[in-house]
């Protein structure tokens, strides 16, 4: 029988234990003047874990670590487990296939937008950042990623921003389409329908809304 292969998060969870033991956490992985910092930088958004009740596979990481890895407190697993989960890159092929998770230090530091400025690609596990627009200034303020699917209506962006990352979106394609949804509500009321109604309208089975608007769905 093969034996259980386990999910790439579970593998670089261990991988950051290790690191993590031989102190390797308190060093610059990156040699980037622009980005520079180390995981022990990252935010672990602990308690937002324990609120939404979000935890490592304990099991698998068990049966991983057994007999060959000490592991950490609960409380620390769960630290590195926020890191990995708020600040690790799927890693794609040429034909964005998913290959792999890591965790990349410099661009880790770039925010949201579900309308980027910039997007990363990768080359084997060499990742670059590529500007899609004119960035006048390098500085990571100024520079933003999405870290999820842009063709996704924006209820499903924010449901997903806020499942994964902890934050509620306010880039100008979110908050473009909810102002767009309030003013329909408003519109349709002055015909007499109810909000609750007009909120609901028109959905398809999977959920999405049927209003095509800011090329947004
Ligand atoms: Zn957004």
């Amino acid at each position: 029988m093969a034996p259980e292969c386990p999910t790439d998060s579970t593998r670089l969870l261990i991988r950051l234990i290790i690191r993590m033991k031989i102190g390797d956490h308190r060093k610059m992985f990156e040699d980037n003047k622009i980005f520079q910092r180390q995981f022990i930088d990252l935010m672990s958004h602990f308690n937002d874990l324990q609120i939404h009740d979000i935890c490592y596979d304990e099991d698998e990481i068990t049966r991983c670590a057994k007999n060959c890895l000490e592991l950490p407190s609960t409380d620390t697993l769960l630290e590195i487990y926020g890191k990995l989960l708020t600040n690790s890159f799927a890693i794609t092929d040429d034909y964005l296939s998913n290959v792999g998770v890591g965790i990349y230090l410099s661009t880790s530091i770039l925010n949201h937008s579900c309308a980027p400025n910039a997007v990363v690609g990768f080359n084997g596990t060499d990742q670059t950042v590529y500007a899609l627009l004119d960035i006048p200034e390098v500085r990571v303020d100024k520079i933003c990623i999405s870290y999820i699917d842009v063709a996704l209506p924006s209820w499903m962006r924010r449901e997903l921003l806020w499942d994964r990352f902890f934050f509620y979106c306010h880039c100008h394609w979110c908050d473009d389409y909810a102002r767009y949804i309030d003013h329909l509500t408003a519109f349709l009321e002055q015909f007499g329908a109810k909000p609750e109604n007009t909120v609901k309208l028109p959905r398809v089975p999977h959920g999405c809304y049927m209003l095509h608007i800011f090329g947004d769905f």
